[in-house]
């Protein structure tokens, strides 16, 4: 019994911004698990490649190049998935962006921009694939938060408030779906070493700070993720709903 609960066989998985990143290594791990995965990004090249990486190891991928923040896109990549008979089983809310400025330097459109792409984009992929898990009664909506879903930070303000708005969100996914038998759970990683992190891991001073701030003494890697995403999108998860679960070396825990 036990080695079923974590099969995802027959199921399919849809992770934005899984070009590269903690989405790839995501979308990796949740087809090792038996998903057929539909990949997403915006650079259609890059897109292509990593779809082309995993079809070489013999997973079925589909590749949906939207983004994430133009809505006529997202109900036109939906549109695609329906008529091509792909139904999403399982929605992995990623994709995201970060900026560095303090507040006073911010221009509106900036804050706008990294809210609609780390928040808003989470709202309108949830709706359009509820919409369509509601009538199949099933679901599992794993949106992708952060320390900062908890803890502020100086110069992040705007992606803070979206991965709050995380936190928020998945909580009134559960509160609205758990009845439809959908689930909805985030993620908060740590410190992880994706391109999104590539200044911070090459200055020697905040590479310093993350590893005497992280119990675990190091930043993590993408691939440590996926344990707790194939649980999450998977039957062993069956009655957990509206969690945020840290995969932080211990981060978000001590002071
Ligand atoms: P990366 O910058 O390495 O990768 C970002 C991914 O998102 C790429 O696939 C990119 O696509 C895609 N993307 C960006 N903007 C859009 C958009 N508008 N529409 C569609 N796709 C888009 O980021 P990470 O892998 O590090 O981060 C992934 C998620 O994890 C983010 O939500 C981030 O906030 C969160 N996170 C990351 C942490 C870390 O330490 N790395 C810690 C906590 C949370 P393309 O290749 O086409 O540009």
């Amino acid at each position: 019994m036990a080695k079923n609960l974590f099969d995802l066989t027959g199921q399919t998985a849809l992770v934005t911004g899984s070009s590269r990143g903690l989405g790839r290594a995501m979308a990796q791990g949740l087809a090792e698990a038996g998903a057929t995965i539909v990949l997403n990004g915006v650079d259609a090249a890059r897109l292509k490649s990593a779809a082309d990486e995993m079809r070489a190891e013999g997973f079925t991928v589909y590749e949906a190049p939207f983004d994430v923040t133009d809505e006529d896109a997202i109900k036109a990549a939906f549109a695609k998935l329906d008529a091509a008979g792909v139904a999403v089983d399982i929605l992995v809310n990623n994709a995201g962006i970060q900026l560095r400025k303090p507040i006073v330097e911010l221009s509106s459109d900036e804050w706008r921009k990294v809210i609609e792409t780390n928040l808003t984009s989470a709202f309108i992929i949830g709706r359009e694939a509820a919409k369509r898990m509601i009538p199949r009664g099933r679901g599992k909506v794993i949106n992708i938060g952060s320390l900062t879903s908890e803890l502020a930070r100086a110069t992040v303000t705007p992606y803070t408030v979206a991965k709050g708005g995380i936190k928020m969100l998945t909580r009134g996914m559960a509160a609205e779906w758990g009845e439809h038998g959908i689930q909805a759970n985030a993620i908060g990683p740590g410190y992880m070493i994706t391109d999104m992190n590539q200044a911070l891991i090459d200055n020697p001073t905040f590479d310093a700070w993350v590893k005497a701030r992280t119990p675990a003494r190091r930043w993590g890697r993408p691939d440590e993720l996926i344990s707790t995403v194939v649980y999450l999108a998977a039957p062993a998860s069956s009655y957990v709903n509206g969690q945020l679960i840290f995969v932080d070396g211990g981060m978000a825990s001590v002071l």
